[in-house]
């Protein structure tokens, strides 16, 4: 019969895909991940990325978040390094991009036009250049989706294979109503094929699109992740997926999600999945990609 374009992943589809770190690896080696997170009333989005970007393997991590936010994160991310902003409520700023293999924008980040202006930027300063022949490795989640939607005049800019990471609300956002669950599917293997970007479209099942029109459902998590802050984990789980050199895109985004649905799996099992808050998932990430080595 003809080929499908319908995959599963499961536990064999993601064995030994995340390289084992080398005995004389160093920091260097894993990358150097940037996440633009964070505002007034939600820095905790930008806390649990960043959290879960340091338990996914990345060698170093700087967050630019509103200064607001830089005693608690300065506190509760000892880990990574920080840069506050100029302005306290949100992000108005983009760091020189120089120093960063990968870079994650959204989580909590707030719809104001200075965090647009930072994201317009940021898709320029993206792009292919000699230095970096593919583009810089993006993962855009949250507000920067829904500013996304709101100016897809710059659709055209994601440089190719960029992360998407919509719930189907904020997929609906960059596209149209779905008239059914049917019909988001087909808009999504349209919309990853136009844009030539790799869309997680969030939920039970979680259904990966890619740039050649596959569709690849996701076998691992439950209902215990309905709960504020578990996409925020999933965007920092492939932040650090998406640093790391020895990771090709897709493979990068496959194992993310497969590792955040186990990380749940794994936290249910604990907490029940009443009691799962997305810390729980932060805290079992480790333990999940230590079973795909
Ligand atoms: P967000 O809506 O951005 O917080 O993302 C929610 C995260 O939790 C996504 O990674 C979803 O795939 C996951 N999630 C939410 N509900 C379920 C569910 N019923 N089963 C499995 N995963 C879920
Ligand atoms: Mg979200």
């Amino acid at each position: 019969g003809a080929a499908t374009y319908w995959h599963y992943t499961d536990a064999a589809a993601v064995a030994q895909t995340l390289p084992a770190r080398p005995k004389f690896s160093h920091k260097g080696t894993f990358g150097h991940a940037l996440l633009l997170a964070g505002s007034r009333g939600k820095m905790g989005a930008a806390l649990l990325a960043a959290g879960a970007c340091l338990r996914s393997g990345v060698g170093l991590l700087t967050a630019q978040i509103p200064s607001l936010g830089y005693g608690i994160f300065q506190i509760s991310q000892p880990e990574a390094m920080c840069l506050p902003d100029p302005q306290t409520d949100f992000i108005s700023e983009l760091p020189d991009l120089k120093p960063y293999q990968a870079v994650g924008i959204g989580p909590g980040l707030s719809q104001n036009a200075a965090s647009l202006a930072v994201f317009q930027q940021l898709l320029k300063e993206a792009v292919a250049s000699k230095t970096r022949p593919k583009g810089l490795p993006l993962i855009i989640d949250a507000d920067a989706l829904n500013l996304l939607g709101q100016h897809r005049e710059l659709l055209p800019l994601l440089p190719e294979n960029t992360v998407l990471t919509p719930h189907p609300k904020e997929f609906e956002r960059l596209t149209e109503p779905a008239r059914d669950d049917y019909h988001r599917l087909e808009l999504l293997r349209d919309f990853a094929r136009t844009h030539r970007c790799l869309v997680v479209l969030k939920g039970a099942y979680t259904c990966l699109a890619t740039p050649t029109g596959d569709l690849h459902f996701n076998s691992t998590g439950n209902p215990g992740m309905a709960t504020g802050g578990s996409g925020d984990v999933l965007t920092g789980v492939l932040l650090a997926l998406r640093a790391h050199a020895q990771l090709p895109a897709f493979e990068a985004v496959r194992l993310g999600v497969y590792a955040h649905g186990l990380a749940g799996d794994l936290a249910a099992a604990e907490t029940g999945q009443a009691g799962l808050v997305a810390g729980d998932l932060v805290r079992h990430i480790g333990p999940a990609l230590a079973t795909l080595t």
